[in-house]
């Protein structure tokens, strides 16, 4: 049963959760530990691999901090730290459809997100020689601080509780309150996210042979379980633009607008096409991207298909 009402919450010992000698504490922060110490060299989640550069001459660094503690890395602790837990280490609710846990930073050392990010970014810009960091660098960082205070799991009663009373240091940022953005769903998949293969191309034609070469044979279409033709060939606009739709949205995007993963989700396909531009003041900047998910996802996605 959850810790919903205020009768059930009483005798829950919030203060143990930022008490550094309880044995929830420790608990929970040599977990934390063990996956920072044995699984960031090895881990293959997609905010690794991310080769975006930041210059921080240009970049407004509390717009940045903004931008991946409340978009990019709001999964990124959810995706790395695959805990087990099947109740809240609180009040002992069971996990359920409806009893969702969530990872939650122990605030006793001022841990959420954005600080994290700030002090990853910060360490990533010291250790630069040109003032340019990089995605990777960062999330490597941001999971890596982690390791110096716990994560909990606990039930959303538990969590809103926690967050909201007293127990914590008083919060010096606002809206991006850790609370259901790193729940568990209740279909969370077991496996970790492989990235996705990125092929750059100088002509859509290049793309398509590749696709023709490499993905004809494995991507089905589940509605007829006929091959898929591949990309249909792209127009420019009458700027001599090339254009693509990613979430209702057309335009003309940037090479590092798709590196970012934009894309995702927008549809569940095997691949992914689309024109970008390095430079999209200039046209002669035009790359075509064809993306696509690990041979082996494909191919084990068609075998249960059929
Ligand atoms: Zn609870």
């Amino acid at each position: 049963m959850a810790a919903s009402e205020h009768e059930d919450v009483i005798h829950l010992d919030f203060q143990s959760l930022n008490n550094p000698n309880s044995d929830l504490y420790i608990r929970a922060h040599e977990r934390v530990k063990y996956f920072v110490e044995n699984k960031l060299q090895t881990s293959r989640i997609a905010e690794l691999k991310y080769d975006i550069v930041y210059d921080m001459e240009k970049t407004n660094e509390d717009d940045l901090v903004q931008q991946l503690s409340s978009n990019c890395f709001n999964t990124t602790v959810k995706k790395f730290f695959k805990f087990r837990n099947d109740k809240c280490e609180l009040c002992e609710s069971l996990r359920t459809i409806n009893n969702h846990l969530h990872r939650c930073h122990c605030n006793y050392n001022n841990c959420t997100r954005p600080i994290l990010c700030r002090r990853a970014l910060k360490k990533c810009k010291e250790e630069s020689s040109n003032n340019k960091v990089k995605f990777k660098d960062i999330a490597h960082e941001f999971i890596r601080l982690h390791g110096e205070s716990p994560l909990y799991m606990l039930c959303s009663s538990c969590h809103r509780i926690y967050d909201k009373n007293t127990f914590n240091e008083p919060k010096d940022y606002g809206g991006f309150s850790d609370e259901s953005d790193e729940s568990d769903e209740s279909n969370e998949s077991d496996d970790e996210v492989k990235p996705l293969i990125i092929n750059k191309f100088k002509t859509q034609q290049d793309a398509k042979k590749y696709y023709d070469e490499h993905l004809k044979n494995i991507i089905i279409n589940e509605s007829n379980g006929k091959t898929k033709r591949g990309p249909n060939t792209r127009k420019q606009n009458s700027d001599g633009y090339y254009t693509a739709q990613i979430k209702k949205q057309r335009k003309v995007w940037s090479c590092d607008e798709i590196q970012s993963g934009v894309y995702r989700g927008a549809a569940n396909n095997d691949y992914w096409f689309y024109p970008c531009y390095q430079d999209i003041s200039d046209k002669t900047t035009l790359q075509w991207w064809l993306i696509h998910k690990d041979k082996t996802d494909i191919i084990n996605s068609t075998i249960l298909f059929k």
